[in-house]
């Protein structure tokens, strides 16, 4: 059973897709083409990923377009044999003049519902900040997600550059808001950053998943005090190799989770840009990370209990593990 708590929907679009929203927007074609272009080759680091996500920005500024695109994404998943996917977004990156935040997540989240309806998929949709971003923006995603919980977003989350930006003091605020309001919370952390930010994303913000976290595999005591917190590591494998953030699957940080009795959810994170979707990665984690067909079924069950749906929903999903 495949649980994915971690993709981008920046990450998800179809080149097929892309060709033909291009043409429509005027867009230019990149050289070599769209599938070239959003398709990343050789292990880099996360500035040259994210370039490769970014080739999908200029598509999206359009509420139809985020519509159909998060439609495909979800289809997608189904196709891949996923039974629930959350799916999220930063919602700033596509706003215009004339598309506000708010109305960047409801035409994200009117594909998502279309798309369960049409594939019979569970599905929801988190909100991401971005650290570069301004204070009122930051506020207006969180406000706009909080707006829309329970019709369609589930969650929210920071991503962006750890580094650079590594203060979480300013979400804290938002998150009560949010978590106020019913919505899941998880956070980008630990990626770039050191182990610390993990324990920070969990202390200042009361997330209960960390975003990646690979480097909280670089501190026995981070690992046990994760372990103890009950918190679930969102882990995707290929998008960590190709960052640069684990040196191959054979000694991704995930191994270090698994012997550590953390908890561990798979996400596939740009699933166009690596080439790798989430029955993929499952399967590779298996054939060249060492793991055990037994860790992923651990996985998919961690996943439903950390995944941001009702109870309905993570009681149907816990029924059908159970049943293999
Ligand atoms: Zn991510």
């Amino acid at each position: 059973m495949l649980i994915n708590l971690h993709t981008h929907l920046e990450g998800t679009v179809r080149p097929g897709t892309a060709a033909e929203l291009a043409e429509r927007m005027g867009v230019a074609t990149p050289e070599g083409g769209w599938e070239n272009a959003f398709r990343i080759k050789e292990k880099g680091d996360l500035t040259i990923f994210l370039a490769h996500v970014a080739m999908a920005y200029p598509l999206l500024g359009n509420a139809e377009n985020l519509r159909r695109v998060a439609f495909e994404a979800v289809e997608d998943a189904a196709k891949d044999g996923q039974s629930y996917i959350e799916l999220r977004l930063g919602p700033a990156t596509h706003a215009r003049k004339d598309l506000s935040i708010r109305q960047v997540l409801e035409a994200v989240c009117r594909g998502v519902e279309e798309a369960k309806v049409h594939t019979g998929i569970r599905a929801g949709v988190i909100a991401c900040m971005l650290r570069h971003e301004p204070d009122e923006i930051i506020a207006e995603i969180a406000h706009a997600a909080i707006a829309l919980a329970g019709s369609g977003i589930v969650g929210i989350d920071i991503a962006g550059d750890e580094i650079l930006y590594p203060a979480l003091a300013r979400y804290a605020p938002l998150y009560d808001l949010a978590r106020a309001a019913g919505l899941g919370l998880t956070a980008h952390a630990a990626e770039a950053g050191p182990a610390s930010a993990g324990r920070e994303a969990v202390e200042l913000l009361g997330v209960t998943r960390i975003g990646h976290g690979s480097n909280v595999a670089s501190d026995p005591e981070m690992l046990k005090w994760v372990r103890a917190r009950g918190v679930t590591i969102e882990v995707c494998p290929t998008s960590n190799v190709l960052t640069g953030a684990a040196p191959s699957l054979r000694e991704h940080p995930v191994v270090d989770f698994v012997r550590a009795g953390v908890k561990v959810a798979l996400g596939d994170d740009d699933p166009e840009n690596t080439g790798v979707r989430l029955s993929q990665e499952a399967r590779l984690l298996v054939s060249e990370g060492g793991l055990l067909a037994e860790d992923m079924r651990k996985f998919a069950h961690d996943g439903i209990s950390a995944a941001f749906c009702s109870q309905e929903i993570r009681a149907e999903l816990l029924a059908k593990w159970s049943k293999g």
